[in-house]
């Protein structure tokens, strides 16, 4: 049994819980003209940063044409900085249309492996799409339990995900460990990595299965432009892995991702004081956020994402029932979305 019971756990949103001390909503540049502060959505309300937007609307401006040629730009970009060239790169639809397209891929030849707890729209869709999807429970410390993951992988495994760090608990896997589980793991079925947090967490680079991707090993990494970028309504995400496992992925991904997000991406990969100045933000609110949890005695998990998750020892919905209540006369509503059935943050 888990020491966290479902029905008390939440997930709050950092980078607007970060809000609470920063300045007011209606004074970031690109906080949406609301009179909420939003704690129950992880998107980053610090962004898109100013180079992206720039070229943002540069991009709209010829917005009647296809333009293939800046998603070659993207992938270039994004190959360059990891070593790897662009025929491992896939673009899509936020990560969550490359997250689709591998399991619809793959998960078609056998069943498909993940942790109980854990980001699941494509688990989802998976089955909703006929795929049978087998799940392993968490280890008591809510962290990912690789060895009970390992085991459940069998010859008619098609693929197997793994959320690091994941979501919702926002706990990381210690990089060798998860690297040993993907060799081993690879060796019978694709380990799919979704690395949506990774500049997130403590160190990236270690807990990041990039360097197995540039062996040849058999894993395919997703990230996205939605978190750390602030850009979640722009829809950019994408895949990396081998050649031919991204010729594959490439059949099953459906649409085209838009140019102007894409115009946006290539600036806001290069916009590294942006992505300092995010960063810095996300951590300062996630400091906030634990601590203010610890203020009240709850002893929140440790994140390496841009939400915390804390047993508040007492029913979600009826806590985010009465944070709603208590926004009700004033000009700002703290609203909290609750985990009752173990929700992923989206
Ligand atoms: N993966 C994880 C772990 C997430 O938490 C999310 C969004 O919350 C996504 C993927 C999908 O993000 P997007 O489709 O916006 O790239």
């Amino acid at each position: 049994m888990n020491k966290f019971t479902r029905r008390t756990m939440i997930s709050t949103a950092l980078g607007s819980a970060a809000l609470m001390t920063l300045p007011p909503l209606s004074a970031i540049a690109n906080a949406r003209p609301s009179t909420i502060i939003r704690l129950d959505s992880n998107e980053n309300p610090y962004g898109p940063g100013p180079k992206a937007l720039a070229a943002a609307e540069k991009s709209a401006k010829m917005g009647a044409y296809y333009d293939w040629d800046i998603q070659t730009k993207l992938r270039q970009t994004i190959a360059e900085d990891q070593g790897i060239p662009p025929s491992m790169v896939v673009l899509s639809t936020g990560s969550n249309e490359a997250l689709c397209a591998a399991v619809a891929a793959w998960g078609r030849g056998g069943d498909i492996v993940a942790a109980e707890l854990t980001y699941s729209p494509h688990l989802g869709y998976a089955r909703r799409t006929g795929l049978n999807v087998r799940t392993v429970p968490l280890q008591n410390n809510m962290g990912i339990d690789l060895d009970a993951m390992a085991s459940a992988v069998t010859d008619s495994t098609g693929i197997v995900y793994v959320c690091n760090p994941n979501n919702p608990t926002g706990l990381t896997l210690d990089g060798d460990r998860l690297r040993d589980f993907c060799v081993t793991v690879g060796k019978k079925t694709i380990v799919l990595v979704d690395e949506a947090y990774n500049e997130l967490t403590d160190k990236p680079a270690y807990t990041s299965m990039m360097d197995l991707i540039r062996d040849g090993e058999n894993v395919i990494v997703t990230r996205t432009f939605s978190k750390v970028y602030g850009m979640a309504g722009m829809r950019v995400g994408y895949a990396m892995g081998r050649p031919d496992l991204m010729q594959t992925l490439n059949r099953y991904v459906m649409s085209w991702p838009n140019a102007i997000g894409i115009s946006a991406a290539v600036a806001a990969y290069l916009d590294d004081d942006f992505l300092e100045y995010s960063r810095g933000k996300i951590l300062e609110g996630r400091r906030i956020v634990a601590d203010t949890f610890k203020r009240h005695g709850i002893e929140p998990l440790e994140s390496n994402t841009n939400f915390v998750y804390a047993d508040i020892g007492r029913n979600a919905s009826d806590f985010a029932s009465r944070m709603r209540e208590r926004g009700g006369a004033e000009s700002r509503i703290l609203m909290v979305t609750t985990l009752t059935s173990g929700r992923p943050a989206t």
